[in-house]
């Protein structure tokens, strides 16, 4: 069993490491430029009593768009596929996370999907709530309840870090509301948003949420449906065809997992009836993600032969 081997994670990671060197910060969000770029953690989830974790397990960090997924399932929780679907796509997209030029040349000018920050900002405002506090607290309920984890909040330096300089996304937001997306105001929409990819959380936080949406959506120990199981294979589609980035396809190529990464270095991965996973490496490569996490990967999907395809 994966989660047992130990002695050969600890070793994987030690390998995986030597590449941070060649993977740079996220510097677009000031705050995440304080991340040690040496860092690498790992944790495997199996639904058992503990959380298999090597490495820098004690380091925490912010979701960044890893949350992406979490928003989207809370919303079409909340309003249904059809609403969601009428204003956001469901196609990958081979451009940056921020890119706007596709808003402006589909038609009709609705965001390509909700892995994209276009996409996850129009997600986002579709989350219930009467105020945005509300719907923040909605957001951390559930993850609360997906990992288990009641002390899970967000990084209050990290969110005004990137409120401060979230222009691009106020754009992608002026635009859209502009389009009819949605109708929020656009501050209080990026103040939201920006405080749900703070969310703080630690590798084996992660590696829960991943088993939760690996394995239909349902509760680790009570079995009870935390998100239906339609909703969770949602999630995993998107994690594959958009997950990685603009280097999805090639993720699905070399890895083949399900998984979904974040500027600040963390990445989910679920593997289909099967582990949740979650690693931690704050040097990206030049697509945004995490350089020795996707190596990392790599090797435990050929050494464990986990590709879903
Ligand atoms: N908060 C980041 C942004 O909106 C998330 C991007 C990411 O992790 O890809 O730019």
């Amino acid at each position: 069993m994966i989660c047992e081997d130990k002695e050969v994670l600890a070793s994987m990671i030690e390998e995986a490491r030597t590449y941070t060197g060649y993977g740079q910060l996220a510097d677009y969000i000031p705050a995440l430029r304080e991340a040690d770029p040496s860092v690498l953690s790992l944790a495997i989830y199996d639904g058992g009593e503990t959380c298999a974790a090597v490495g820098n397990v004690d380091e925490t960090f912010t979701l960044q768009s890893i949350s992406k997924v979490l928003s989207l399932a809370l919303a079409l929780m909340d309003q249904g596929e059809e609403e969601v679907f009428s204003r956001v796509g469901m196609e990958p997209t081979g451009d940056p996370f921020n890119s706007i030029i596709k808003l402006e040349t589909n038609q009709p000018n609705k965001p390509l999907n909700p892995m994209i920050n276009a996409g996850a900002l129009a997600v986002t405002s579709m989350i219930s709530g009467e105020t945005p506090d509300h719907k923040l607290g909605r957001l951390l309920t559930f993850i609360h309840e997906l990992t288990g984890n009641p002390e899970i909040r967000y990084d209050e330096k990290v969110a005004e870090s990137e409120l401060k300089t979230a222009h691009l996304n106020r754009s992608l937001s002026y635009f859209m509301k502009q389009h009819g997306v949605f109708d929020d105001d656009v501050e209080d929409l990026l103040d939201l948003y920006t405080k749900q990819c703070a969310i703080e959380v630690s590798c084996q936080d992660l590696a829960k949420i991943g088993y939760v949406i690996a394995n239909e959506g349902k509760h680790v120990f009570s079995k009870r449906p935390i998100i239906p199981l339609h909703i969770a294979r949602i999630l995993k589609t998107f994690m594959v065809t958009c997950g990685m980035y603009n280097a999805s396809g090639e993720f699905a190529i070399r890895v083949g997992i399900p998984a979904k990464s974040g500027v600040s270095g963390g990445i989910m991965a679920s593997i289909p009836h099967g582990l949740g996973i979650g690693i931690y490496g704050p040097a990206l490569d030049d697509r945004g993600n995490s350089i020795a996490g996707m190596k990392l990967l790599e090797s435990l999907s050929h050494r464990y032969d986990l590709s879903i395809f």
